[in-house]
């Protein structure tokens, strides 16, 4: 059994059958058979029960939002944002693959001679390990695009949200999708691990470089398609040359939206010396309105962490920075007594790369602010990093972002912007922060295989 908890109370709010090794693989066998229909049926059909699943989606949206607070702690404002983001991904799937499915295609059709196609086949079943911190925007970047495509999905939520998992699998059951199509399979990485020894056609993962580094190990050698959507250390610099309260209160909200828990949360920040007081001033004043506390009541923003263990992750970055000789400004203590995983917005500032809270990705509500004297300096500071997700330059000089943002190593480049992500842009990380793309038509094309025909009409 597995104890679902409410991060905001520590209370168990469901306890709920975990998947064993034999239940795993009926679920695969189960797959596996219902994707032979599924690949026959016509898109149209396909698309019908997708936009289903969006229409229940939409109408059970305050439930869904509810259910996800309570097992993550997000916020309830945020946590509807995260349904609402979801439907116009949906959006975006449904137009965007009927677009790309328009094949076969003819490329050269040569009259009595050689006629050259392409056509494009859905990958099989695929296994889908997935994240608690955007469970919904996460999980539909891969099962949408594969069901609509014409594979089945084993999808594997994470532990911290089964309950979300297990809605979503009960919404695509009440759209008609077949049995067997979209299963939800309860537990953690011995759960992840057993759905991996089956003899899957590709894996989507998102989660930790630890767990990706584990995962495309253990899956090396069987040639299926792995995507792996991992962590980031995601940098922005701050130019002399803005409006420093907007540039201040923009980065302040990507650093501590969703409690610092998104894979392109702003981590570190990087502020020309010019600005640098009048910066840290706005950022910390803007940072105070910031309100925290139960993430189910009205007005709140910062809501617990989801997982206990982070807690200690974020003590020990924290403690490291202060040791080598960080300031902490807000923050930086977790409040004593009372319940749940709450740990304040914290803001460092005289930090450097020596220390981990600059290197490491932190995934919670703290931040260093780094002083820099020239853009040089800071695009060698913002690449300093293993992992490439996402990096921002705040200027008003266009001419300068676009050097800056060519010369950054990372999947996604911002101007005047943080912690975005588009449907219509493709979503990749470089180095530690993973490997393949999600969303855009580059996301639709990662569960197709291609198919080349050479035809020769019979003299
Ligand atoms: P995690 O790596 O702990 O777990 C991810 C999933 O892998 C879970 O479902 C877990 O049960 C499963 N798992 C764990 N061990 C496994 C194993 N040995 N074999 C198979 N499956 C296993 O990550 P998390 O805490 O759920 O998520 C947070 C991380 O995800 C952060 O690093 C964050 O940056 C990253 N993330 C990245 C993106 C992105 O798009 N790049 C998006 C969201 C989150």
């Amino acid at each position: 059994m597995l104890d679902v908890i409410n991060p905001a109370t520590e209370a168990v709010i469901a306890r709920v059958e975990s998947d064993t090794e034999a239940s795993v693989a009926k679920k695969f066998a189960a797959a596996k058979k219902a994707q032979v229909t599924w690949r026959a049926t016509s898109y149209l059909e396909r698309a019908r029960i997708v936009e289903r699943f969006r229409q229940l989606l939409a109408d059970s949206r305050e439930e869904s939002a509810k259910i996800l607070t309570s097992e993550v702690g997000k916020p309830l404002a945020q946590s509807r944002n995260e349904v609402n983001g979801t439907l116009a991904r949906l959006d975006f799937f449904l137009a965007e693959t009927a677009e790309r499915l328009r094949e076969p295609v003819v490329l050269h059709d040569q009259a009595g001679g050689m006629t050259e196609r392409i056509a494009h086949e859905p990958l099989g079943v695929v296994a889908n390990i997935s994240a608690w911190n955007y469970p919904y925007f996460v999980g539909s970047n891969v099962f949408v695009p594969a069901l609509l495509t014409g594979s089945a999905v084993l999808y594997k939520p994470s532990e911290f949200a089964t309950l979300t998992g297990q809605h979503i699998a009960k919404l695509w059951r009440e759209a008609g999708l077949a049995e067997g199509l979209f299963q939800c399979l309860v537990g953690g990485g011995e759960v992840g691990g057993w759905l991996l020894d089956q003899p899957v056609d590709g894996v989507f993962f998102t989660g930790s470089y630890a767990t990706g580094k584990r995962i495309i190990e253990k899956v090396a050698g069987r040639m299926i398609r792995v995507q792996l959507e991992l962590g980031g250390k995601d940098p922005v610099y701050i130019r002399p040359d803005v409006n420093v309260k907007v540039a201040a209160e923009s980065t302040a909200d990507g650093a501590f939206y969703n409690a610092g828990q998104s894979c392109c949360a702003v981590e570190r920040i990087y502020v020309h010396k010019d600005v640098y007081q009048e910066f840290v001033q706005h950022f910390v004043a803007f940072t105070k309105t910031l309100k925290s506390g139960d993430p189910a009541a009205d007005g709140v923003y910062l809501g617990p962490l989801a997982r206990k263990a982070q807690l200690n992750v974020l003590e020990d970055q924290v403690r490291d920075a202060v040791k080598k000789g960080a300031k902490v400004l807000l923050g930086g203590e977790r409040p004593a007594g009372g319940k749940g995983y709450y740990y304040p917005a914290t803001v460092l500032t005289e930090v450097n790369h020596s220390m981990a809270i600059m290197r490491e990705e932190s995934f919670g509500p703290v931040i260093g602010i780094q002083k820099v004297t020239s853009d040089e300096e800071a695009l060698k500071l913002m690449n300093d990093s293993e992992y490439g997700l996402t990096a921002g330059v705040y200027t008003r000089d266009g001419a300068v972002a676009s050097k800056l943002m060519a010369d950054l190593n990372a999947g996604s480049v911002y101007w005047n912007c943080c912690d975005r992500v588009s449907p219509r842009l493709p979503w990749s990380g470089r180095g530690h922060s993973g490997i393949g793309s999600t969303l855009s038509v580059l996301g639709i094309d990662t569960f197709l295989k291609p198919k080349a025909y050479h035809l020769r009409l019979p003299t």
